[in-house]
């Protein structure tokens, strides 16, 4: 369950007094840091922890502790609110792992790729290495209607460096409700991130791509097939454009590459 654990009057402080280029993003952070506020109170959810803690532990919930101070712009990111509401989340982290609570951690969305690094490093320092989710992060705020993509790059390095779980964003993201096909499209992208990204942090065994590069070497399309993440449009695409000569593809045509070669040896 994903909580709003980690905003309270220090952190909302540090929002008033630092400014924001991209404002408050967060739906949940913006509800909290309006509700606080408009009521003058802390954040019940921070004040009541303990009480928090009895509830998930009776009803075997996991804690996802949200950041609701994410930078929403990358002239925000790794700024002062969000590492403020990072500490305060990390202390409580602590705290609902010694109660046996199971724990998440939430990290940026919008950091631009040089401080991917320091953000992976300080997220898994501070929490004394909790799991950590990364949204992305999003790493350029300049291109609206490919945001998936934009997600899944900064996605590949984070995963790469120590996310443990990152959220697909779709080419609707900043612009609209998704529609299904958006949806799928986000977490195509995502799938592919977490792939590039498992082969560096999990030192993975690359087989798959092996596979895939004898595949393409051999001009086998079934194998090249079966490997694919996705099958169906690897498929598609070249039923669509199928070449005369159906060793090779349209891409080349009759100077297919590998054809030449492999005329005169075999690797
Ligand atoms: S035609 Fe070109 S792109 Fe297509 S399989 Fe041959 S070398 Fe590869």
């Amino acid at each position: 369950m994903a909580i709003h654990t980690g905003i309270n009057w220090e952190t909302v402080k540090r929002l008033k007094n630092q400014g924001r280029h991209g404002g408050l993003v967060s739906r949940g952070g913006a509800f909290m840091t309006a509700w606080m506020l408009h009521n003058e109170k802390e954040n019940p959810l921070y004040r009541e922890f303990d009480y928090l803690l009895e509830i998930m532990k009776e009803h075997e919930v996991t804690l996802s502790m949200c950041n609701g101070m994410r930078a929403g712009a990358i002239h925000d990111a790794t700024d002062r609110a969000a590492i403020q509401e990072l500490l305060i989340n990390a202390e409580l982290a602590d705290k609902a792992h010694n109660e046996n609570v199971p724990v998440i951690v939430e990290g940026p969305g919008h950091v631009p790729i040089d401080e991917i690094a320091a953000n992976v490093m300080l997220m898994k320092r501070v929490t004394n290495n909790k799991p950590f989710y990364m949204l992305g992060p999003i790493v350029t705020d300049i291109a609206p209607g490919y945001d998936d993509r934009v997600a899944a790059i900064g996605a590949a390095i984070s995963s790469s460096l120590g996310a443990d779980f990152i959220c697909y964003v779709t080419p609707a993201e900043h612009l609209a409700l998704p529609t299904p096909e958006e949806v799928y499209e986000g977490v195509m992208s995502s799938r592919i991130a977490a792939h590039v990204g498992d082969m560096i942090k999990l030192k993975k065994t690359r087989e798959l791509d092996l596979e895939m590069g004898h595949a393409r070497r051999d001009l086998d399309w079934d194998r090249q097939f079966a490997v694919a993440m996705n099958p169906a449009r690897a498929k598609a695409i070249r039923k669509e454009r199928m070449p005369a000569d159906t060793d090779g593809c349209t891409m080349c045509g009759d100077y297919c590459a590998i054809k030449i070669v492999n005329k005169h040896f075999q690797f």
